[in-house]
């Protein structure tokens, strides 16, 4: 599932290429992901220019020039193209199969498209106006973004008081609590700061506290660099892979060495998913 880093990664890339268009009309064939409906959506987003793109958590947010924005949620394996006269016909686009599924469309007066491809079909798209977007329920609960400098070691204390029992590798999932961060990133953040996922929060020593945070930022920032990664089905809007998956250390290596050490990475599952780490880095 795409993560901040992916969600970023898009968001700066439609920044470029879309913002300025105006959109002559849209084609959907899974309307029921279409919120509220597709003809409302249809009559909100037609005719208007995009303003610009934001993030909350991992959250795509495209203003729109008529008070209406469109808020869209990836989700496991939705990705949007973005496609002209130019580039309609390259490789990524025509070759990778995973840029084949695609099921919405909004199509610009200059002949630009912005096509969303969805293999499992749970991404979403949905029109609202601006000044409410803020209220939508997913985003009035999002925790403080990782890579917000609000983000900050006092913030994950002051809110982790109350979950003193609680792992921190179920905590660094937890959107409420830190927006973006998903499966991959909290194995990579929890083997940069040397603590194993496994640990209760009320054993966390003054010694590995002030090294969360930094390992956190320092991942997704990372990844953001390498255009995220793409574990299965993840594409930038030019339908091409992320390179993060070439500097993983333990997500999806279990059973391998470790790169550091040498010891064979161990997987277990926390909160549904399968975290990695090394038990002779992370203690
Ligand atoms: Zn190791």
């Amino acid at each position: 599932m795409p993560e901040l880093p992916e969600v970023q990664t898009v968001v700066s890339q439609l920044e470029q290429k879309i913002v300025g268009k105006k959109i002559k009309d849209v084609w959907s064939d899974w309307k029921k992901k279409i919120l509220p409906s597709f003809s409302t959506f249809t009559k909100q987003v037609k005719g208007a220019c995009i303003l610009g793109t934001r993030r909350y958590g991992k959250h795509i947010v495209i203003d729109l020039d008529n008070e209406y924005s469109l808020v869209v949620h990836l989700k496991m394996t939705g990705h949007f193209l973005v496609k002209d006269e130019a580039n309609r016909t390259t490789k990524a686009f025509t070759e990778d199969p995973v840029n084949g599924y695609i099921h919405h469309i909004v199509t610009f007066i200059d002949g630009t498209t912005l096509e969303f491809s969805d293999m499992r079909k749970f991404g979403w798209l949905h029109t609202m106006k601006t000044e409410e977007v803020e209220t939508l329920a997913s985003i009035v609960s999002l925790g403080r973004d990782a890579l917000s400098p609000n983000f900050t070691e006092k913030y994950l204390r002051d809110v982790l008081s109350g979950k003193k029992k609680q792992m921190i590798g179920a905590i660094l999932l937890d959107q409420n609590i830190i927006a973006g961060i998903g499966n991959i990133y909290r194995s990579e953040a929890l083997f940069l700061a040397g603590i194993l996922p496994t640990r209760r929060v009320e054993t966390l020593t003054k010694n590995e506290w002030p090294r969360i945070v930094p390992a956190i930022k320092k991942v997704l920032r990372q990844a953001l660099k390498l255009h995220g990664m793409s574990d299965g089905d993840f594409r930038d809007t030019d339908g091409l892979e992320g390179r993060f998956q070439q500097t993983l250390y333990v997500y999806g290596r279990g059973d391998k060495p470790c790169k550091k050490c040498g010891t064979i990475i161990e997987r277990k599952k926390i909160g549904q998913r399968s975290v990695f780490y090394c038990p002779h880095c992370q203690k």
